[in-house]
């Protein structure tokens, strides 16, 4: 049997809400059962919506709920000092710089105003993909997503073409785009399972994508597993906008971290009453569902 790797990946752009918790500790169960390695990896990529606050956040939110990592960094001056992608954009440089040599790349000069008023699910329609000059100032940079592409992805068939067209590689603001930075992370870290809500199970398709384009095997042979959504009250997706459901709300409201492991217990169908500690609920947990 290979040995597990799998990694928590917050990024600190906004307070670490619930559905961030139950992600991390399904993650944590699932490698711990497995007696694998767990990497801590902060997104920090998109430097815009970075705030020491909320970087900070991260470390107190998963010391909270008692949630410890083998790799990664041990706080935010360890975080900046070795493991800030800031430190790795020549890396991401360098794949991109591969994708376009191998001639998948465009770029699109659209602002995201004009994609909405002709497209209004917001996939982009491809208006650029005939170029293939080099990007001028202020433009993003897209991959050609062939039509009809369809992924499996964790039991689903997964449209990738048509919930992403064309997506954005690197920023117009001459930043890389989650996609790659991801994948790059997950290629250069050889991690195989990845653990996420069933919102991103289009990003994992997006990602076997790219790996596919770039040649590389690994990635496909890693284990996929997309869990349901916390919800909010009002039934939809908890986001970082929704300041009240952050972890750090709900503690001042005097949410133990019991309850948050109660919710991870339900969801996985153990039964919550006899969950008292991490321990209890690490015991009880099946492992990698199947
Ligand atoms: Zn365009």
């Amino acid at each position: 049997m290979k040995m597990i790797r799998s990694r928590l990946a917050p990024s600190p752009s906004g307070r670490l809400h619930l559905g961030n918790a139950v992600n991390f500790l399904l993650t944590w169960l699932m490698v711990r059962k497995a007696g694998g390695t767990l990497r801590l990896r902060i997104d920090d990529a998109d430097c815009l919506r970075t705030k020491p606050e909320y970087l900070e956040d991260i470390f107190l939110q998963l010391d909270w709920l008692g949630i410890t990592w083998d790799e990664g960094p041990t706080g935010p001056d360890d975080f900046h000092r070795r493991f800030s992608q800031q430190l790795r954009l020549a890396r991401y440089r360098e794949f991109l710089a591969e994708l376009r040599r191998l001639g998948h790349l465009y770029p699109c000069g659209c602002s995201r105003r004009m994609i909405r008023s002709l497209a209004p699910d917001g996939v982009y329609p491809g208006f650029c993909r005939r170029r293939s000059a080099e990007p001028g100032e202020g433009e993003a940079i897209r991959v050609r997503v062939p039509e009809g592409s369809v992924f499996r992805v964790d039991g689903q068939e997964v449209p990738l073409c048509k919930a992403m067209g064309d997506f954005v590689l690197w920023r117009k603001e001459d930043l890389p785009a989650y996609q790659l930075v991801s994948l790059v992370d997950d290629l250069d870290d050889r991690i195989n399972l990845i653990v996420r809500g069933q919102d991103l199970l289009a990003s994992t398709a997006a990602q076997l994508f790219l790996a596919g384009l770039h040649g590389d095997n690994f990635f496909a042979g890693g284990v996929f597993r997309h869990h349901p959504l916390v919800l909010g009250e009002d039934g939809r997706k908890l986001s970082k906008s929704d300041g009240a459901l952050s972890l750090a709300a709900l503690r001042e409201r005097g949410c133990s971290r019991l309850e948050v492991y109660r919710v991870v217990a339900r969801q996985v169908g153990i039964e919550p009453d006899g969950i008292v500690t991490l321990e209890d609920l690490l015991l009880r947990f099946p492992g990698i569902p199947g």
